[in-house]
């Protein structure tokens, strides 16, 4: 536990300890299944508007024209938030995890867990 620079040559793929990585594991499984969850109410609000005369009037019927735009927007936010924890968890398996997928750098711990699907350095991301 030093901060030489001094690596041994065969060390693994990432700086991050085997119990570092089932946390980050752990937060990226998480974070998917509430995903999932949320991404099944957005289905449930990107169904077609129904025209019902009697109900609803044309106010509110702009209004739920407006909310679907919305629910469009927010599925595309959870399709790429998908996107990025699914390729986390593969990268985990890989054993790449951890590792900057532009410079190869390690990402810090501190970074990862705030953004456990993370890709990227903060350079890199910029
Ligand atoms: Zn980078």
């Amino acid at each position: 536990m030093n901060n030489d620079k001094a690596e041994p040559p065969n060390s693994p793929p990432t700086h991050l300890t085997p119990t570092d990585l089932e946390e980050l594991c752990q937060d990226l499984e998480t974070e998917l299944l509430s995903l999932e969850r949320s991404m099944k109410v957005t289905d449930i609000g990107l169904k077609p508007v129904e025209l019902d005369q009697t109900a609803v009037g044309r106010l509110s019927r702009m209004d739920e024209l407006q909310n679907q735009a919305m629910t469009k927007n927010l599925r595309v936010r959870e399709d790429i938030k998908l996107g990025g924890l699914q390729q986390a968890l593969q990268r985990i398996e890989d054993g790449t995890y951890g590792r900057c997928t532009e410079c190869g750098e390690g990402i810090p711990l501190a970074r990862l867990q705030v953004f456990p699907e993370t890709a990227t350095c903060v350079n890199c991301t910029a």
